[in-house]
Order: structure tokens, then sequence, then C-alpha cells
């Protein structure tokens, strides 16, 4: 508690010199520019990665940053959080953030029978994922939530609209660098 209450007063004490950079545009209604999914890992804060103010980024965190097929039982909480984001607040804007030494996705396509059952549930789609060469494992992986958000007609219809675009980015927790999916590679951002 004592790094949470240090932090909350700095944060207090920049708002008060600056509200403008902190609360910019004013919150009292959002207007995201883009929803990030992303993984729960600490080390992994997509607002801090792209300094971004209050109002800006519409955020989804999950153990792996999973989005699972919309058909599958594990999917009702990131149906919600698509339809809230894509539909009422209309981001045109969706990212899937990966991000390198993944415990979850270790755990998926390495330890999967040793997991408890909750993880197990959440996990499921994941474990076939290729085990063997990171990169590879991160680029299924982003494939798979690609695929899987486009199984909603709102965003299938959005995104053959051009009013929605999916990107697919991993985050290398090792330098704090981003690499963004382009033509088929990954790329500096
Ligand atoms: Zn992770």
């Amino acid at each position: 508690m004592h790094q949470l209450k240090k932090g909350y007063d700095a944060f207090q004490d920049a708002i008060c010199q600056d509200p403008l950079k902190y609360l910019h545009p004013p919150p009292k209604q959002q207007k995201p520019h883009s929803m990030v999914i992303s993984c729960c890992d600490s080390r992994v804060n997509p607002c801090q990665i792209f300094q971004a103010n209050a109002g800006e980024i519409f955020l989804f965190q999950n153990i792996a940053g999973h989005l699972p097929d919309p058909n599958h039982p594990s999917s009702t909480q990131t149906k919600a959080a698509l339809q809230f984001g894509i539909e009422n607040l209309n981001i045109n804007n969706l990212i899937f953030l990966a991000h390198t030494d993944c415990a979850g996705l270790r755990a998926a396509t390495q330890h999967y029978q040793d997991l408890h059952l909750n993880l197990k549930n959440w996990l499921q789609n994941l474990q076939a994922l290729p085990a063997d060469n990171e990169a590879a494992l991160l680029q299924a992986h982003l494939n798979q939530n690609s695929q899987n958000a486009l199984k909603h007609p709102f965003i299938a219809n959005k995104v053959n609209n051009n009013s929605l675009t999916l990107q697919q980015m991993v985050y290398q927790v090792e330098n704090g660098t981003l690499l963004i999916h382009r033509n088929g590679q990954l790329i500096a951002f």
C-alpha cells in the first residue's frame, strides 16, 4: 500500500500543477480513440507505453490478453467489452497487444495439464498454439485473437466498411520496445 499511496500522491501533485496534461480531454464523457486488449502482466501497462491521458484508451486486460471464440463459454466478458467499446463508444481502432515472456501463454502451451481449473477454462483455446518458438507463438496468438474478433458480425461489418482497423502489436518487456504487424512481418512501431 505504501507504494500505491506514494504514487497516488505524486499523481495528485502532477494534476494540481498541470490538470490538462492528465485530464485532457475532460473525462466528463469518455471518447477513447483506441481499445487495447492485453495481458494482465504487471510489466505491460498500455497507458504508460502509449503515454495516454485519461479518456484516450479503452483498456481490457486479462490473463494472456486472450480473446476467446465468441461461442466459447468463457467469452461472456470479452463479448461485453467488445460490444461496449466498439459499438457503444464507437472506437475505430482495436489493438491486440501481446508481450514477450508471457507466463499465461507459456502455461497454456507447456503446462496446461498442471493448471487450476479456472485457468484451464480460460486458456483452453490457447493450448494448441506453437510452443517451441516465441515469435511463432506470439504471432499465432495474435492471429487467433484477430480471427475470433472477426467472428462478431458487428466487428466484421465495421472492418469491411473501413470504420474499424485491427492492429497486432508485441511489447518487448525486456527492453520496453513495441513492434507492430505490417505486411506479414513485425516491425518497429
Ligand atoms: Zn502475459
